[in-house]
C-alpha cells in the first residue's frame, strides 16, 4: 500500500482507521503516474481532509487490463461460492458500520443518522445478491412450431464501469457491485469526486471480505470525462452502469453509442407527492418529512412537488411547516443534527437561486429561506407554498431541503400537474381511498410509487425511472439480469 490516510473520526471512541487513498487496480494499490492527488473536502466546515490518487489515462487502462484478467476465473467460480463472498461483504460492512456511517458523514456533510441508514441499506445489496447468485435461472421452452426446443441461459456480460454519485457513496456503490460480482462481471467503480473515501474503505473492506483481486477496481479522478471516455472505447469492456444527473446520462449514453455498449441510468427525477383530502393526515406529514428530508434532501428521489388538494392544503401546510421546524441544521457528525451540510457551495447557490425565483414569482416563504453564513455549506429546513406553475424551483430538482406546495383541486389536475415534467423516477400519493389511489398510481409516468409511503427504496424492489430519468432497473432480480446477456440455443433433439 503507497499512500493511506488515517483517519480518527469525529466522535468515534476507536482507535484510527487506516484507509488506502490510492487506486485500486488488481492486486495493488497505486499512484496515478502523474503523482497527481486530488482534494477531499469536509462539506460541514469546509475544511481539507486529505488528498486521493488522481487516476490519468494510463491507469485507467490498467484497471481494464485487471479488470480483464480476473473475469475468466471470477466468472466461473461456483455461483455458490460467489454467494458466499457477497454475504461476507454484507458481513464486513455491517461490522464497521459505525465508522464508515462516520466517513460518509464526514466527507458528504450528511446527518449522521441518514449514514446510518445509507450503511445497512448499501450492506443490504449485497445480502440480497448474496441470495440471487445462486438464483439466475435460463428457461427452455417448446418453439411454436413445436419441432423444435428453445433454450435461453444468462451469461456474465463481462467487464463493467460503474460510475456513482456523492449522495449516496456507500449505497449507489454496493447497488451496482453487487448485482455485477453476483452475475460473474468484475468492474471498475468510479466514485463521485466529492466523496471518494466511502469507495475506497468499501473497496478495502472487500478483499477483506474474500473478493479476489481484479475482481473490483477503483479508480479515483477529478477529469472524469476522459479518464471515463477511454474506458467506454476499450473494446474489453461491455458494460456500463450510471448513476447521475441526466445531463451527464446523456453524455455516456453518446459515448457509449460508439461501441454499442449496454447502459443502465439511473438518472434525475422531480417526485410529485400527492395528498387528497381523505388522505390520513399524520400519515401523510409523516411520509412527507421522509420523502423531503431523507438525506437532507439529497436524494433523487425526494419529493419535490408538494400537490396537496384544497381540502387539506392549510392544514398539511401547517403541520409540514411545524415538523421541518423541529429539524436541527448543523455538521453532519454532531449527534444532534437532523439535517446535515449540502456538499458544496454550488448546491447552495442552486438552492438560493431556485428559491429566489420562486419569490420573485410570488410564492411566499413559510419557513428558512435564508442560507447560514459559512463555515460549511448550509441551507435551513424551507417550506415555500402559493408556487406559480412558472418557477423554476418546480422544474428543477431542488437536492435540499425545500418544500414546495402547490394547490390543486380534482385528481385529474393533480396528474396533469405531476406527468408535466421530462422525469418519471418516483411518485408519491397518499389517500385512504385504494381504488383512488390505484387509478393514480395507473396514470402517473413513473418507474416507481409510493402509495401512502414516503420511501421507495429496497433492495429487493426494481429501482429506476421512465422518461429522461433513466434506463433499465437496479436492486431486485432485474438488477443482476442487467449485468448479464441472455444467450439463446436452438435446439432439435
Ligand atoms: P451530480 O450533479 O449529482 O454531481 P453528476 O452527474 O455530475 O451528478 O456526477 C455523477 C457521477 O458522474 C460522478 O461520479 C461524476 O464524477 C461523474 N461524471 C461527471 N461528468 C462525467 C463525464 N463527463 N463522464 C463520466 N463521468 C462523469
Amino acid at each position: 500500500m503507497k499512500s493511506q490516510h488515517d483517519f480518527r473520526l469525529p466522535g468515534s471512541s476507536a482507535g484510527p482507521w487506516s484507509i488506502p487513498t490510492d487506486l485500486l487496480i488488481g492486486t495493488s494499490w497505486r499512484e496515478a503516474a502523474s503523482q497527481q492527488r486530488l482534494d477531499v473536502m469536509n462539506p460541514s466546515t469546509g475544511e481539507h481532509i486529505t488528498t486521493v490518487a488522481n487516476c490519468g489515462l494510463a491507469e485507467a487502462i490498467a484497471a481494464v487490463d485487471a479488470a480483464e484478467q480476473a473475469f475468466a476465473a471470477w466468472a466461473a467460480v461456483a455461483p455458490r461460492k460467489r454467494s458466499e463472498i457477497l454475504r461476507a461483504c454484507f458481513d464486513k460492512i455491517l461490522e464497521n458500520r459505525e465508522r464508515l456511517a462516520e466517513l460518509i458523514s464526514l466527507e458528504n456533510g450528511k446527518a449522521l443518522a441518514d449514514a446510518r441508514s445509507e450503511v445497512v441499506y448499501a450492506a443490504e445489496f449485497f445480502r440480497w445478491y448474496a441470495e440471487e447468485a445462486v438464483r439466475v435461472s435460463g428457461d427452455i421452452q417448446t418453439a411454436p412450431g413445436g419441432a423444435n426446443r428453445i433454450v435461453v441461459q444468462y451469461e456474465p456480460i463481462g467487464i463493467s464501469l460503474l460510475i456513482t454519485p456523492w449522495n449516496f457513496p456507500a449505497a449507489m456503490a454496493t447497488r451496482k457491485i453487487a448485482p455485477a460480482l453476483a452475475a460473474g462481471c468484475t468492474c471498475i467503480l468510479k466514485p463521485a469526486e466529492e466523496t471518494p473515501l466511502t469507495a475506497l474503505a468499501l473497496a478495502q473492506l472487500m478483499l477483506e471480505a474474500g473478493v479476489p483481486a481484479g475482481v473490483v477496481n477503483v479508480i479515483t479522478t477529478d477529469d472524469p470525462g476522459p479518464v471515463c471516455r477511454a474506458i467506454l472505447h476499450d473494446p474489453r469492456v461491455r458494460k456500463l452502469s450510471f448513476t447521475g444527473s441526466t445531463e451527464v446520462g446523456r453524455i455516456l449514453l453518446r459515448e457509449a453509442a460508439n461501441r454499442i455498449i449496454s447502459s443502465s441510468m439511473e438518472l434525475g427525477g422531480n417526485a410529485p407527492f400527492i395528498v387528497f383530502d381523505d388522505a390520513s393526515l399524520p400519515d401523510a406529514v409523516e411520509g412527507a418529512m421522509i420523502a423531503k428530508m431523507r438525506n437532507g434532501g439529497e436524494a433523487c428521489t425526494a419529493a419535490n412537488r408538494f400537490y396537496v388538494q384544497r381540502g387539506v392544503y392549510n392544514a398539511f401546510t401547517e403541520q409540514l411547516v411545524r415538523r421541518m421546524a423541529a429539524v436541527t441544521l448543523g455538521p453532519g457528525c454532531s449527534p444532534d443534527t437532523g439535517c446535515g451540510a449540502l456538499i458544496n457551495r454550488a448546491a447552495v447557490e442552486k438552492i438560493q437561486r431556485l428559491v429566489a425565483d420562486a419569490i420573485a414569482r410570488g410564492a411566499r416563504v413559510l419557513l428558512g429561506g435564508v442560507a447560514p453564513e459559512g463555515p460549511g455549506y448550509f441551507y435551513p429546513p424551507t417550506v415555500l407554498v402559493d408556487v406559480p406553475p412558472s418557477a423554476e424551483i418546480l422544474k428543477e430538482e431542488i437536492f435540499g431541503p425545500v418544500a414546495v406546495l402547490v394547490p390543486f383541486e380534482t385528481a385529474s389536475e393533480a396528474i396533469r400537474l405531476a406527468n408535466d415534467t421530462p422525469y418519471g423516477l418516483v411518485a408519491y400519493v397518499y389517500t385512504s381511498d385504494l381504488k383512488t389511489g390505484l387509478q393514480v398510481c395507473g396514470k402517473l409516468e413513473s418507474g416507481m410509487i409510493a402509495l401512502n409511503r414516503g420511501l421507495v427504496s429496497d433492495p429487493a424492489a426494481p429501482f429506476g425511472g421512465v422518461k429522461q430519468s433513466g434506463l433499465g432497473r437496479e436492486g431486485s432480480s432485474h438488477g443482476l439480469l442487467e449485468f448479464t446477456e441472455a444467450k439463446y440455443i436452438a435446439v432439435s433433439w
